[in-house]
């Protein structure tokens, strides 16, 4: 395998830069490029240490450095590495890459160092996808659940339904054998046992999957209510500072207005509506548009009412459209004297956060009730969560195999119908962990990764 080289610290001005070489010639390159003060020999440094020397290119000085060595098979790719520091400019990390590829290395693709880590056994296909939302985490448990994948947590879950697969797969291959003989019925009670604890094994981490994607990907919510009730104020508390412009005449409010807000660990990606009502206004009645197309694609909606009016008929339809949807309703300008409570809305079935946008009041009910709308709040610290739409695909196609499989014993059919789709559902895990992956889906995995990593 070829030598390879790339910055691995963003394209941007920083103290540092780190320029890392992987591959079989790594040390030698760099010895061809680095001087240490020390005149001792790169070639003859041993892995984990480092030397302070200078970079020479075309007998010119590029800059002062730290050279640091891995030797294989004590890497992060599992090859010789060879890691330079060296001043943060954008050219002069470009120069010292430059004399990397002049002596011999070549320009690395994106994710190839993670890619050689994991052809050489050093990660899974799933620990490998984890060292990209580590990377991309923005919040603690976003974090949190893209470290254990990568400590291999979603890879042992996965490995051990596979293994309990592989079992029933050879005792079921014993049965193949003798196929004069019937599957005793004890034998058959057992082994769809055996794959209905699979199969809600596989559940439970596809449930898993949903909340992880809102702790990485925001959950698209729209703010909805008549006008001047306090949409555009309730937004700007949640955001916690003045994006929109908030006055009294009604409907101000004439675009979408989008921006992402942090609750607690969850990012809101709000819409600001204009209020979903008649309007003869061209500009107004495109945000009435808008809105409503926002309403019926929210996975949730605040639903917002002025307490200190009572319920308009416009209210009342309001509550009467969102009542199949995921909401939760906030009862604002309780500062005021109110006109309604939380309990002129106990036939909706909605929980009812009461707030005061004015005085910034309300926020921390709100969390938690959003929290315990999207079932967040019994997620646990040990949630290991999929990274990415492959991972989810794979144990989707191996839960409907599984499925099939259960069908085919209820409806005595030949045991090797049941165990080509148990073997089906076995072939989905194992290319979810990279065990039997083509080299397409790697190629496709690793595709997504930055050049660098
Ligand atoms: P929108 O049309 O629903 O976006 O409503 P706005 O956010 O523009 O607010 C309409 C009016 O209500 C503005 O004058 C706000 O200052 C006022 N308002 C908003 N929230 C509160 C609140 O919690 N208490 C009081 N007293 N007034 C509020």
């Amino acid at each position: 395998m070829s030598t390879i080289c790339a910055i691995s610290t963003p394209n941007a001005v920083g103290g540092i830069s780190v320029i890392r070489i992987s591959g079989e010639d790594a040390i030698n390159i760099a010895e061809k490029i680095f001087v240490p003060l020390s005149k001792r020999l790169v070639s003859q440094m041993r892995g984990y240490t480092c030397a302070y020397g200078k970079v020479v290119f075309d007998g010119k000085t590029v800059d002062d450095a730290i050279l640091t060595v891995f030797l294989a098979p004590n890497s992060y790719t599992g090859e010789n590495v060879a890691e330079i520091s060296c001043h943060g400019g954008i050219f002069v990390t470009k120069e010292v890459l430059r004399a990397c590829i002049a002596s011999g290395a070549e320009p690395a693709g994106p994710g190839e160092f993670t890619k050689r880590a994991f052809l050489n056994g050093k990660l899974s296909l799933t620990q490998a996808e984890a060292v990209m939302d580590v990377i991309s985490a923005e919040g603690k448990q976003a974090l949190n659940s893209a470290n254990l994948a990568h400590e291999g947590m979603l890879f042992k879950k996965i490995k051990s339904t596979t293994d309990e697969l592989v079992i029933i797969l050879a005792e079921l291959a014993a049965w193949v054998d003798y196929p004069e003989e019937d599957l005793p019925s004890v034998e058959n009670e057992a082994l769809k046992l055996s794959l209905n604890t699979a199969v809600s094994q596989l559940n439970q981490i596809l449930s898993d999957y949903d909340s992880g994607l809102i702790f990485r990907e925001g959950v698209d919510t729209a703010i909805v209510g008549r006008a001047n009730v306090g949409k555009s104020s309730l937004m700007n508390m949640l955001l916690g500072f003045d994006r929109s412009i908030v006055t009294d005449i009604a409907g101000t409010t004439r675009d979408v207005i989008e921006e992402s807000a942090r609750l607690g660990e969850v990012v809101l990606k709000l819409s600001d509506t204009a209020g979903i009502r008649q309007t003869d206004d061209l500009v107004e009645s495109m945000g009435v548009d808008l809105a409503r197309k926002k309403l019926e694609n929210a996975r949730l909606i605040i639903a917002v009412f002025d307490a200190s009016e009572d319920l308009t008929a416009e209210d009342k339809k309001l509550l009467e459209k969102i009542n199949d949807k995921q909401c939760v309703i906030v009862l604002n300008k309780t500062d005021l004297e109110t006109k309604i409570s939380p309990e002129d809305f106990k036939d909706y079935r909605k929980s009812v956060v009461s707030i005061s946008a004015k005085e910034q009041k309300g926020k921390k009910d709100l969390e938690d009730a959003v929290f315990s709308l999207l079932k967040l709040d019994n997620l646990n610290s040990d949630t290991t969560i999929f990274a990415n739409e492959r991972q989810k695909n794979c144990v989707e196609k191996a839960k409907n195999n599984l499925e099939l499989a259960l069908n085919a014993l209820s409806l005595g059919e030949t045991l090797d119908a049941v165990t080509v789709t148990i073997s089906k559902a076995c072939d989905y895990l194992l290319e979810l962990t990279g065990e039997k992956a083509t080299e397409a889906v790697i190629d496709q995995v690793f595709h997504n990764f930055c050049v660098g990593k």
